[in-house]
């Protein structure tokens, strides 16, 4: 039983208080249909599979008994300040992503594969945002997946510092999202698409609910 919900429904007797004591989760879909985001190698665009996977974790989230708030999932948010916004009063806000490597790479595609997340060292609760984002990397290690590491690389990726190696987590301090963001903030990207192997696990439903299945065990855990 979730802590939370344990401990209000033993204060509180009514059914709605318990549901606006849980925290709330703001889940962001990362793009939208004029510009989804990359193209994957069966050319599906990123858009799609950020949806498929955050409706996952939304359905994960409010069985673990979160509240999740939708951001750009009818594909219209062209604004990433407005999705800032929309965040607001949340408890933390997740950007739900999938990942490319540089354009010089996409022949090669194949050898990048594994999940990142990232980050804003300006973000104003920082500390919080690492330690969510610390506990969903450590959730997917122990799901089986694992950390691409190449962002961190000056060649092969594009020098992201890393705030906690070990759970696959970089600084990007200008990603708009997690810095303009006033609740804690972080970006996960679940795998890399245009790696043919990596996008056909992605693909299948089992794959998105082992990863919804971790984002929400991380969550529950940084948000207690
Ligand atoms: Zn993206």
């Amino acid at each position: 039983m979730r802590r939370w919900l344990a401990l209000v429904a033993a204060c509180l007797p009514a059914a709605a208080a318990v549901g606006a004591t849980a925290p709330e989760v703001a889940l962001d879909v990362g793009h939208f249909l004029e510009k989804p985001g990359v193209i994957s190698v069966t050319g599906v665009p990123e858009f799609e599979y950020n949806k498929a996977l955050a409706f996952k974790v939304r359905e994960t989230l409010e069985a673990a008994g979160l509240r999740v708030r939708m951001i750009g999932e009818r594909g219209d948010f062209a604004d990433l300040y407005e999705r800032v916004k929309a965040a607001r009063g949340a408890d933390l806000f997740v950007s739900i992503h999938h990942d490319s490597v540089q354009e010089q790479y996409l022949p090669v595609a194949d050898k990048f594969a594994g999940f990142s997340l990232f980050v804003s060292r300006t973000n104003p609760q920082v500390t919080k945002s690492l330690a969510c984002a610390s506990a969903i990397g450590a959730q997917m290690l122990k799901a089986g997946f694992t950390r691409s590491l190449y962002h961190a690389d000056p060649v092969l990726g594009e020098a992201r510092p890393f705030a906690d190696e070990t759970n696959g987590v970089h600084y990007f301090d200008n990603l708009a999202v997690a810095k303009h963001a006033t609740t804690p903030a972080l970006l996960f990207e679940a795998g890399v698409i245009v790696n043919r192997n990596e996008e056909a696990r992605l693909a299948r439903p089992e794959t998105q609910a082992l990863i919804a299945n971790a984002i929400a065990q991380g969550v529950t855990r940084c948000l207690e």
